[in-house]
């Protein structure tokens, strides 16, 4: 049966592919016929989830990239045309929480890491993708965070917390600019999900136990379910956006927290 998540023939761009929220999708995404392409700061990492795809029959190959460096974007989309002559479907998701540092102890290099790797990187995959996609059009998903608007409950996320809501911001920018090419542009906005985000960020963690939570911190203890979301769940909200399922939404920002925002 055919049906309208269905991607058979499509060509997947997926950023952070190698692990967590990333690695889900680009599994999900080649379940449902996409070939995807992994865009990786870590190489190894990607390469288990290349392995995964093509376990279950699917088409994936990884393209080292570092999504903060212009010229690595350039070389990522030029390496995937020239592989598969075209783009579908882009999944704007590698990213890292940073330090966790007060704004006062915080030096401008770790604020510029931190937007260079989440906002930066946004701005220059979207905008290095229009010359491949604005014949044809496609959807392009970005992941931002609930920290995007529910600033509150991290103390030391100041970096973290203004890199997603810029991504709120550019992704309906662009979903504007780019309607006239049929390129859709949907923004989705995870609470606490279980990946190695942390781990991978700041390994020493000493600094979470100095930083006092102002509030009753709910990460984790989601509304629905009492527990945090699963990349898996993820996954299936980015196989609907990134299919024709979701052909007229552009635009939108979809929170994916079992209402962890609404605390
Ligand atoms: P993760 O650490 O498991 O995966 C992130 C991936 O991005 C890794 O594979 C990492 O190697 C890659 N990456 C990091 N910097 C990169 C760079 N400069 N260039 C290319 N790749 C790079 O984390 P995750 O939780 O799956 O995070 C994915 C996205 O989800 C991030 O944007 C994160 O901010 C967002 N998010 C996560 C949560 C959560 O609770 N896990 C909540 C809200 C939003």
């Amino acid at each position: 049966m055919v049906t309208s998540q269905q991607l058979n023939e499509r060509v997947a761009l997926v950023t952070g592919g190698g692990s967590g929220i990333g690695k889900a999708s680009a599994i999900h995404l080649a379940r449902a016929g996409a070939k995807v392409v992994l865009a990786d700061i870590k190489e190894d990492d990607a390469t288990e989830t290349k392995k995964e795809i093509q376990a279950l029959g699917g088409e994936a190959v990884i393209i080292e990239t570092d999504v903060s460096k212009e010229e690595d974007i350039e070389r990522c989309y030029g390496n995937l045309i020239d592989r598969f002559g075209k783009l579908d479907i882009i999944f704007a998701n590698a990213g890292v929480n940073g330090k966790i540092t007060p704004i006062e102890d915080m030096a401008a290099d770790e604020w510029d890491q931190t937007i260079d790797t989440n906002l930066k990187s946004t701005f220059l995959t979207v905008k290095h993708a229009i010359p491949h996609m604005k014949k044809d059009g496609g959807s392009i998903i970005i992941t931002s965070s609930v920290n995007g608007n529910r600033i509150f409950s991290n103390f030391g996320f100041s970096a973290y917390s203004s890199s997603k809501a810029g991504q709120m911001a550019f992704g309906k920018m662009a979903a504007l600019e780019l309607a006239k090419y049929h390129i859709r542009v949907n923004i989705i906005c995870p609470g606490a999900i279980e990946t190695n985000i942390g781990e991978n960020t700041h390994p020493e963690n000493d600094e979470l136990e100095k930083i006092k939570i102002p509030v009753d911190y709910p990460e984790g203890n989601q509304p629905l379910e009492h527990r945090p979301g699963k990349p898996e769940e993820v996954a299936d909200l980015i196989l609907f956006l990134a299919s024709d399922a979701s052909r007229h939404i552009t635009g939108t920002e979809l929170f994916i927290d079992g209402a962890e925002s609404l605390l």
